[in-house]
């Protein structure tokens, strides 16, 4: 197969059949470079369905690049609660500031300037550039790269850097001048929605369909190619709902590693988990709070992408709230502190026992 065409896609065809079946999505209403950065940094890792509420919420606080770079953490982290990978917010708030401080504003122009940003790999500097700006960038995640090695029956692993860079390079020659965002969002959008990640591909209604490899010798099973991924660790954790009065404990977690800067019930490493309660007892008493009834116990898993929590939860009426804790209402937790989805259940159960359930 001749990669120096971008393979042999009929990138003609693939645009004709985008412009008459392309998806109504908020952020395709126009191609104000803000709103599009905004709309590819959300989609990363997240469904379409689950982004576009946080998408039109995250706009209506925050509608331009200044007022993102001015936000307070906790506003921001707010209007990302639930969409998980929160550094995408963090870099989102840097490279606003960037833009700010360093071109007035004003959205850089040229793939290397976005490339530059704080959080934009070559996936989202291509998308961002080729659809903003019409530069002759191609954009390559999942869909993209599952089409291309479809078409034209790729035989290495696609998720290696060199694999994308490889994939991105074939795709170049078919970006032409007036057509390049049209081409990135064509080469997406058919990953999306015809050449499906899980399941049959559509080809019969495929505007790829005639020199598709993958068709051809009924092969799309084995498409795309992927390395192992690494086990998942697993780890016991203990965690705590410690009520006094009206009020619960959280902290906020040191701002580098896992969930950096975001605010968390008090929780350790689970070192028995036979013994669950005693060390939860135990812990409690030793940041100070002086537990004196146990309300509720539970128990969940939560699945990070490196790692996979088995939390055991513990709910004390404590009788000290000691000051290294930041002690907040039910209504207080739902309003003003991001919790992340790690720490969910917890918080729901504050929202009962707040409620005097
Ligand atoms: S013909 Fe089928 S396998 Fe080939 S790109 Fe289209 S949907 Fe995917």
């Amino acid at each position: 197969m001749d990669r120096s065409d971008g393979g042999g896609i009929p990138a003609a065809a693939l645009i004709e059949w985008f412009r008459q079946n392309a998806r109504d999505l908020p952020w395709r209403q126009n191609r104000d470079p803000y709103r599009v950065w905004l709309s590819e940094i959300m989609l990363q890792q997240t469904r379409v369905e689950a982004v576009t509420g946080y998408y039109a919420r995250f706009l209506a606080a925050l509608p331009t690049v200044e007022d993102l770079a001015a936000a307070d953490d906790d506003v921001l982290n707010k209007l990302w609660q639930g969409l998980g990978y929160y550094s995408r917010a963090r870099n989102l708030k840097k490279a606003a500031g960037v833009i700010v401080s360093r071109y007035g504003g004003r959205f850089p122009e040229t793939y290397e300037e976005i490339l530059a940003l704080p959080g934009v790999g070559p996936y989202t500097a291509g998308a961002v550039g080729s659809i903003c700006f019409d530069l002759p960038c191609p954009a390559v995640d999942g869909n993209v790269l599952r089409v291309y090695a479809r078409f034209t029956g790729y035989d290495k692993p696609v998720n290696t850097d060199e694999a994308k860079k490889e994939i991105a390079d074939a795709l170049r020659p078919l970006y032409t001048p007036g057509q390049c965002g049209a081409l990135t969002q064509s080469l997406m959008e058919l990953g999306a929605c015809v050449c499906l990640p899980n399941g049959a591909p559509k080809c019969d209604i495929c505007p790829l369909r005639e020199g598709c490899a993958a068709r051809k010798s009924g092969t799309w099973q084995r498409y795309p190619i992927k390395t192992e991924k690494k086990a998942r660790r697993t780890a016991d954790m203990l965690a705590l709902l410690l009520k006094c009065g009206d009020r619960f404990a959280l902290r906020r977690r040191p701002d580098t590693g896992l969930l950096a800067g975001l605010w968390e019930f008090p929780n350790t490493a689970l070192k028995n988990p036979e013994k669950a309660l005693e060390e939860a007892a135990a812990f409690a008493a030793a940041l100070g709070a002086k537990p004196a009834e146990l309300l509720r116990q539970t128990g969940y898993t939560h699945v990070f992408t490196h790692v996979q929590w088995h939390v055991q939860a513990f709910a004390f009426a404590c009788e000290a709230m000691p000051g290294d804790l930041v002690w907040a209402t039910a209504e207080e937790l739902k309003r003003i502190y991001a919790i992340p989805s790690a720490f969910r259940p917890i918080a729901d159960t504050a929202a009962e026992i707040g409620c005097g359930i």
